[in-house]
């Protein structure tokens, strides 16, 4: 089986203004040579995707969107975007069914699902976020809660990702220890061959949540781990170029 090439996304989510676009140039110019070995990639707003693919085309980053309408056609619905509009702005993959749009916007496994479905239509290369809260962890329902996502939000579909992103560790600056993240990467991983066969070996599978430089070598050496999704680190080239350039693959 031929390896999997790391993916490392960062998801700004709501933060940053156009003058902030300057950080992808900063971590275009530091991580630019290992870009043939690990992805690295930038989800900024949707506001500043067209500028910040323009600015990456060409480079060493990627460029994706956080989130897409379920609907593919255009039609009236007013603030949505399709993925089809977001591939037009320059946008090569797009996040679907993270967890703050699950709690915040109440979307479930079946909308993540089309959103995926969206994406995939479009060209686009979905991220989709799994992951359990606290709750669901203390109560011993981490594999019932991640199995029935795996099997209910990710398509099939040539190159998409899935991203493990524990709720409870997002946001915050713990992470599960590096048997717990082994222990869910397995089992997303045999979720996925028992879906789709030989074709899951070519889904990255990536952590997220409280990723940071000093924590990331660690995090990459667990296996089953094929990158990761970042969010606070991600808002300055120095710290997500560092991040990068932990993973065995850029040295
Ligand atoms: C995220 O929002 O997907 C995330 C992982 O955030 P952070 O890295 O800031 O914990």
């Amino acid at each position: 089986m031929a390896a999997r090439k790391p993916l490392i996304a960062g998801n700004w989510k709501m933060f940053g203004r156009m003058s902030d676009l300057g950080e992808i140039a900063a971590l275009d110019a530091a991580i630019g040579a290992v870009a043939s070995k690990v992805d690295a990639l930038i989800c900024p707003p949707a506001a500043f995707i067209s500028a910040a693919a323009s600015l990456a085309k060409g480079k060493g980053v990627l460029i994706g969107a956080q989130d897409c309408s379920a609907v593919s056609a255009d039609s009236a619905r007013t603030g949505e975007l399709s993925a089809g509009m977001l591939a037009d702005a320059g946008a090569a993959y797009v996040i679907v069914g993270h967890s703050e749009r699950r709690t915040q916007h109440g979307e479930g496994n079946e909308t993540v699902r089309q959103k995926a479905d969206a994406g995939l239509a479009a060209g686009l290369t979905p991220i989709v976020c799994v992951g359990e809260t606290r709750a669901e962890r203390d109560g011993g329902r981490v594999a019932e809660v991640i199995g029935a996502q795996v099997r209910e939000s990710v398509p099939a579909g040539a190159g998409i990702v899935v991203a493990y992103e524990p709720v409870w560790c997002i946001g915050g600056d713990r992470t599960p220890t590096a048997a717990e993240i082994g222990e869910v990467h397995s089992l997303i991983r045999s979720v996925l061959s028992e879906r789709f066969g030989a074709e899951a070996n070519g889904i990255r599978v990536l952590y997220g949540g409280a990723v940071a430089p000093k924590n990331a070598a660690e995090i990459f050496a667990v296996e089953g781990v094929d990158g990761a999704l970042v969010g606070r680190a991600s808002l300055k080239a120095a710290d997500f170029s560092a991040i990068i350039l932990a993973h065995p693959a850029a040295s």
